[in-house]
């Protein structure tokens, strides 16, 4: 085999060329707002809330989740040490301070007890994290968030089409947001969107994203300074179409999964993403977490699956240990109140897993991945 084998990419048929090229075409004019309806309506029906709002991100819905929950300087705000930087990031944007929380051993998400642990009198709001498709347990953080009055943003970027106990992924929170980057279960090349059931949310979030004018407002008269973030029309007809198809592109990213649990599955050297009972995992990264015993680190697998053309990426670095928060947190800090996330990060790699990936290759990548092993 001869061609790279890549990591994550998107599934584009037809249907996708054709919505894109009547966007370009046709939206525009009195028609400038169709697609963005279209794809806001059928996103907000299919995870099951209210309202949701396009965006050119995730990480600006997490901002507007922040400003539209009034979080400022002063203020706390609970994440777990496991995840792309980009849930953390929109906490400093607002001058508030992250805490980072360890994870769960099983789900890799947020850990119910560490982020109790936490909670202090500035705590204002916690971002849990569907972890490549996972789900953490929703319903005691939910209760913790209840009893301190902390407001929970859903960071679900890596799970759509995931459930909790029969609920989307993204519906859980006082907001839901998403990720259409290309390498997401859903793209739109770059993309967001933000979710809500909370009315009041909904209408602040649409003030905030236009330069701080509501849509009825008299023209040009900006009674606070905001932002700019939208979504172009050909951005949402290519999410529209793909919304179109979510059921397949899931299934297909399960169907990834179970190719990879049929070749590592029974080996006790590598432990694959889990699914509790509670949870439909939509798996946006097959990742394996290898055995401690075998002594090999996830830089060094990286870079010899690299010389197979093998296309792989290292399980997320606690945040507390990036130089990035060097200011605010000491890793020495994180190794000891974070033990799971420091223990599993070193051992884990997120397998090919984009969505023109087929049997064969899942089976090269599992004989070199054995090899490896075999090797130490
Ligand atoms: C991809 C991702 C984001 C950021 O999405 P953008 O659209 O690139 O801003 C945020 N959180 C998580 C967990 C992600 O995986």
């Amino acid at each position: 085999m001869t061609e790279r084998i890549p990591v994550s990419g998107p599934s584009i048929t037809q249907k996708e060329i054709d919505y894109v090229t009547d966007a370009v075409t046709n939206a525009w004019y009195e028609n400038a707002n169709v697609y963005n309806n279209k794809f806001e309506r059928a996103f907000s029906e299919y995870i099951g809330v209210k309202y949701a709002i396009s965006l050119p991100s995730c990480t600006s819905a997490i901002h507007l989740s922040l400003l539209a929950l009034g979080i400022g300087p002063g203020d706390e705000v609970i994440v777990p040490d496991i995840t792309w930087i980009a849930t953390a990031a929109p906490i400093s944007y607002v001058g508030a301070t992250p805490v980072f929380a360890d994870i769960d051993q099983k789900s890799w998400c947020l850990s119910a007890r560490s982020f109790e642990e936490n909670i202090t009198e500035k705590t204002k709001a916690v971002i849990t994290v569907d972890l490549y498709g996972n789900m953490p347990d929703m319903d005691e953080i939910r209760e913790i968030a209840g009893k301190y009055n902390i407001a929970v943003i859903e960071d679900a970027a890596e799970a759509l089409g995931s459930e909790y106990k029969g609920r989307k992924a993204g519906s859980l929170g006082d907001t839901g947001v998403f990720s259409f980057h290309g390498s997401k279960t859903l793209t739109t090349g770059e993309g967001g969107m933000l979710v809500t059931d909370r009315e009041d949310i909904y209408n602040r979030c649409l003030f905030l994203r236009d330069h701080g004018r509501k849509p009825s407002d008299k023209m040009f008269w900006n009674t606070e300074v905001g932002y700019k973030y939208k979504m172009s029309s050909m951005q949402a007809a290519l999410g529209l179409a793909q919304l179109e198809r979510v059921e397949d592109l899931v299934d297909r990213k399960r169907e990834i999964y179970s190719w990879y649990a049929d070749e590592l599955g029974g080996d006790q050297h590598f432990l694959l993403n889990s699914e509790d009972s509670s949870v439909k995992n939509s798996y946006w990264m097959i990742t394996v977490i290898l055995d401690q015993e075998i002594g090999i680190e996830k830089e060094a697998l990286i870079e010899s699956l690299a010389k197979d053309r093998i296309d792989t990426r290292p399980f997320f670095y606690p945040l507390s240990s990036l130089p990035a928060y060097r200011e605010i947190n000491s890793p020495q800090k994180g190794i000891i109140t974070n033990k799971v996330a420091y223990t599993i990060s070193p051992l884990g790699i997120n397998l090919p897993s984009g969505l023109n990936l087929n049997r064969d290759q899942v089976r090269y990548v599992c004989e070199k991945l054995k090899n490896v092993i075999k090797c130490r």
